[in-house]
Formats: structure tokens, C-alpha cells, sequence
């Protein structure tokens, strides 16, 4: 499979091709180091770009989602996908083609899928990450609890990369912007360069952090 085949084989999904080429990239690096994780795997558009990369490296991927849509994919709300709908259940399902999209991709010895809340995901785990990409919910809630949970897990040297960074309001929820700017207000993190609304930092080893931050959490 080739990267441009993604958007064939899952179409859904709000991830612009130079980004999903920007994850793929990263993740090449990154899952030669350790496990990468992602949050909000949605219908699988960069669960593939991601897992593409891992599979290079036989790594992993692990990647989080609750499968049942996030604030603005409810029904009635402006990003609800009816095709989403499982009139069965009553609610929004993406797993169904989270899964199909994973398996046409050949990636099922890659991904490993976690059907679960973020915070509920992260609250026993301990294995460190070598790269966190959170794309999951966009209240400042959701956006602010993906990151408390995971960035703290980053290796050193480990890449934090966050989706749909607006720097215009007027363009989108200001949620995701308002982590970044946290993780780079901590000291933690040396910033690389955006693609788009792909933002990027990698983490600070020990000897690189200032001494004024050494002690600082993520948050
Ligand atoms: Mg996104």
C-alpha cells in the first residue's frame, strides 16, 4: 500500500494529505524508539499514516478512541455523519470502520485498537511512548485531559504532536492550540516546525531542560 491510497481506502476523516505525510514521517523516526499512541482514531485516516510508518519498524501502535463520535459528531451537531449512525445501537459507531479501514490496510499486527475514553486508557498505563498524537475531542476538557494523560508517558526525545491548531479563532476551536501552548510554556519541549494545523514539539531529555523547569510537570 501506498500513502496516497489512504484517502481510498479511508475516506472519512479530517486529516490533510501534507499532515498525514508529516505523521508518517515523524512516527518513521519515532516507532524505531518505542510504541507511538494516538487519540482519536476516528474512521482510521491517520491510524494509517501512522501504523504505515510503525509497520516499517515492526513497532506499534496503539490507538485510543471511545468509537461513538466526539462533541461535534452527534447528531444534529455540524460534523454528524449519518453513515456514522448505527440505528441498532442509537448512536454513533466509527469502530466499524476504524476496523475495516485497519484491516484493509494489512495493518492488524501494527494497530492495536483501544476502545476506550482517553483519561480511562491512561489510567493504569505505564509503558513509555516515543511519540503522543492527540487528535481526540475539542472541548478544552477533552483536549486538556488527552494531555495531562499521555504527554507525561513521552520518552526523551519523544514527539508530542497535536491537531487543529487554528491561529485564527475564526477558523476553529481554540482547544488544541491552548495544549500546545501549555506543553511549550513548560519548558519541556523544544518546538519543530507546523504543517498546517499540525503542531509539533519534540521532548526535552533530562540535560536539556533548564534548571528552572527541571522539576515542572507537563501541566
Ligand atoms: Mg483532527
Amino acid at each position: 500500500m501506498e500513502l496516497a491510497d489512504i484517502d481510498t481506502i479511508a475516506p472519512k476523516g479530517f486529516l490533510d494529505p501534507d499532515e498525514g505525510r508529516a505523521l508518517f514521517e515523524l512516527a518513521r523516526q519515532a516507532s524505531a524508539r518505542g510504541p507511538i499512541l494516538e487519540i482519536g482514531g476516528y474512521c482510521g485516516k491517520s491510524t494509517l499514516y501512522l501504523g504505515m510508518a510503525c509497520k516499517v519498524n515492526r513497532g506499534i501502535l496503539y490507538s485510543v478512541d471511545h468509537h461513538r463520535g466526539s462533541e461535534e459528531q452527534q447528531p444534529g451537531q455540524p460534523y454528524f455523519d449519518p453513515e456514522l449512525y448505527d440505528p441498532l445501537q442509537s448512536r454513533v459507531d466509527t469502530f466499524r470502520f476504524f476496523r475495516r479501514a485497519v484491516e484493509e490496510a494489512g495493518l492488524e499486527d501494527t494497530v492495536v485498537p483501544i476502545v476506550a475514553a482517553s483519561r480511562v486508557a491512561a489510567r493504569m498505563w505505564s509503558t513509555a511512548l516515543a511519540m503522543v498524537f492527540i487528535d481526540g475531542g475539542h472541548t478544552y476538557e477533552a483536549a486538556f485531559d488527552d494531555y495531562v494523560s499521555w504527554s507525561g508517558l513521552l520518552m526523551p526525545g519523544g514527539i508530542l504532536a497535536v491537531h487543529d491548531i487554528f491561529l485564527d479563532p475564526s477558523e476553529g476551536g481554540q482547544a488544541p492550540r491552548f495544549v500546545y501552548s501549555l506543553a511549550l510554556a513548560s519548558g519541556l519541549y523544544e518546538e519543530l516546525p507546523m504543517v498546517k494545523t499540525l503542531g509539533v514539539l519534540r521532548r526535552r531529555g533530562p540535560g536539556q531542560v533548564p534548571p528552572e523547569v527541571s522539576s515542572r510537570r507537563d501541566w
